[in-house]
C-alpha cells in the first residue's frame, strides 16, 4: 500500500527555484520554535545578498527571491535592513516575497 509519494526537488538557493535567503542569522527574540537565536550567526551585507541572488539568477531558474531575517537590533532596524536588500528583486524584475514589501519607499 502506497502511503505518500512525491518527487525530489534540487534546491536553488535553499528552495527549488527561489534565492531564499535569511539576511540576519541572529535574533535578540527567543521564539520557542526558532532556531535563529540559538545560532548568533552572521549578517549579510547587501553586497553580500546581491552576489547570492546573481549567482542563483545565472543558472536560470530563479523565479522568486524570499528574503527573511532575524532581527539583530530592533524590529524597525531590521525591515529598513531588508527593505535595501529588497531593490535587488525590482533590478532583475523578480518576484519578491518578504516582509519588506509592506514598507513604502
Ligand atoms: S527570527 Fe523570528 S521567529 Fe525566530 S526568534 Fe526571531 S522573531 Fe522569533
Amino acid at each position: 500500500m502506497e502511503i505518500a509519494c512525491g518527487q525530489l526537488l534540487d534546491p536553488l538557493l535553499h528552495c527549488p527555484e527561489q534565492a531564499y535567503i535569511t539576511v540576519s542569522e541572529r535574533c535578540i527574540y527567543d521564539c520557542k520554535f526558532c532556531a535563529v537565536p540559538k545560532l548568533q550567526g552572521g549578517v549579510k551585507s547587501r553586497q553580500t545578498v546581491q552576489r547570492m541572488v546573481e549567482d542563483a539568477r545565472k543558472t536560470g531558474k530563479l523565479h522568486c527571491i524570499s528574503l527573511t531575517s532575524g532581527v539583530e537590533e530592533s524590529p524597525e532596524f531590521e525591515a529598513k535592513r531588508v527593505q535595501k536588500s529588497s531593490v535587488i528583486s525590482k533590478a532583475l524584475a523578480c518576484p519578491l516575497a518578504s516582509p519588506s514589501a509592506h514598507f513604502p519607499e
